[in-house]
């Protein structure tokens, strides 16, 4: 650990208005709404990283509205309204995200998802309630039929499951480091300072605002703080719902004769694949890692990596045995529902966490929603 020079320490002990934690896509997005409705007010983005490392440059890049019988399985868990008031925040998170960057400049390809099954009676199942899930997220989606009955077979996407799939045409995917990246150069031209590699272990709330300790004892002052560190906020906010689960992830080498495979999604969203370029990524098989996965540890299992493979090899057809060129995780924030967290937790603290699977679509409404709020308290 190297000391700071003084002028590096007088920066970070300048009295900020809003100080954001954590800048994944939540944060970024939380700092342009706050510029965008207080361009007086001084904003900074304290991140633990040198770049941001939390999901949003590590996950799928799948701007999706979940699968039947995910949602399904949501509707029996909490209720249709919430599932209802969710799907509507990914359907509005991913209207906002594209007003902030540019389709060509995320990669942004609607090209729709598909859900597969590995077993006749999984997707009779599902089939059963694709109407009741379509009409519970008509009006979120402005859609009557987000979900359909696929006229193509599995097979036909070089996929080796049951033949009849499901089909949403909403759904897209995108770069997702790119997408951040974007999303980075927006909030400088908004003025926002970002700190990089300041992780905050404290957060001492008072009447007047909030001073933050940092692990190299830096000590921060402002009046409001947003906490936007997702799989990683039980750290600094132990009371919160939330658990890390962490999610790991193959791609491909460049496959000779790669099949277009779409985007796939399977066992209610804990499987997932799509191509990039010539190359497949696969990722998730939760349930198979079981608690080894429940950490906010990034790091990689044997187990589950040739489980990983394993399916790559047994599911999809392939002209030549794949190779492993990227592996990797992430970590996810994940609770008893899949509604994230925004509220006050402590006098001039908010929080947006707890996205789940599904922050490329919600992130940036999150992000919006916990500003809004935060502004009020300002009030
Ligand atoms: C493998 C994987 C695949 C996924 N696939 C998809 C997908 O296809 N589609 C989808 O919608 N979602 C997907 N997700 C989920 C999605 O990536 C997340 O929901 C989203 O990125 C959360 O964004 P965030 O900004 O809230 O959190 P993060 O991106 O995790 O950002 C939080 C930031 O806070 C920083 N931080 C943490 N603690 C501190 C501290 N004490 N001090 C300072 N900084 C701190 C971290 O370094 C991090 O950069 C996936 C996630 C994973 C892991």
């Amino acid at each position: 650990m190297i000391n700071r020079s003084f002028w590096e320490a007088d920066l970070l002990a300048t009295p900020t208005d809003i100080i954001i934690i954590g800048a994944g896509i939540t944060g970024l997005s939380a700092a342009l709404s706050i510029k965008e409705a207080r361009p007086d007010l001084s904003v900074a983005i304290l991140e633990r990283s040198e770049a941001a490392r939390g999901a949003s440059t590590r996950n799928a890049g799948f701007a999706t509205f979940g699968s039947v019988s995910e949602l399904a399985e949501d509707i029996d868990l909490t209720s249709a309204e919430m599932v209802a008031a969710t799907v509507k925040m990914r359907w509005q998170g991913l209207q906002l995200l594209r007003s902030r960057v540019s389709d060509v400049e995320m990669n942004f390809i609607q090209e729709g998802g598909y859900e597969i099954f590995f077993k006749r009676d999984e997707y009779e199942q599902a089939e059963a309630r694709l109407q009741e899930v379509n009409e519970v997220i008509a009006d979120s989606v402005e859609h009557d039929a987000a979900f359909q009955v696929s006229p193509h077979k599995a097979s036909d996407h070089f996929v080796k499951a049951h033949q009849q799939m499901l089909v949403t045409p909403l759904e897209g995917k995108i770069h997702p480091a790119r997408m951040l990246a974007k999303l980075r150069q927006r909030v400088y031209q908004a003025g926002v300072m970002i700190h990089f590699g300041i992780e905050i272990e404290q957060i001492n709330a008072h009447d007047r605002g909030v001073e933050l300790r940092s692990t190299m004892q830096d000590i921060l002052n402002c009046r409001q703080v947003l906490v936007a560190t997702n799989g990683f906020s039980k750290q600094l906010l132990p009371e919160l719902e939330i658990r890390p689960v962490r999610n790991q992830v193959i791609v491909t080498e460049p496959l000779q004769n790669c099949p277009p495979i779409g985007n796939i999604h399977a066992d209610r969203g804990y499987y997932y694949a799509r191509t990039i370029g010539d190359r497949i990524l696969l990722g998730g098989g939760r349930p198979f890692g079981g608690t080894d996965e429940e950490t906010n540890q990034f790091g990689l299992t044997k187990k589950l990596q040739s489980h990983l493979l394993d399916f790559l090899e047994q599911r999809f057809t392939l002209d030549t045995k794949p190779r492993i060129a990227h592996q990797w995780s992430g970590i996810l924030g994940v609770g008893p529902a899949k509604e994230p967290i925004i509220k006050t937790v402590q006098p001039n603290v908010t929080c947006a966490v707890r996205l789940a699977g599904i922050g490329v679509a919600i992130g940036s409404i999150v992000g919006h929603q916990a500003a809004e709020h935060l502004l009020q308290q300002m009030n």
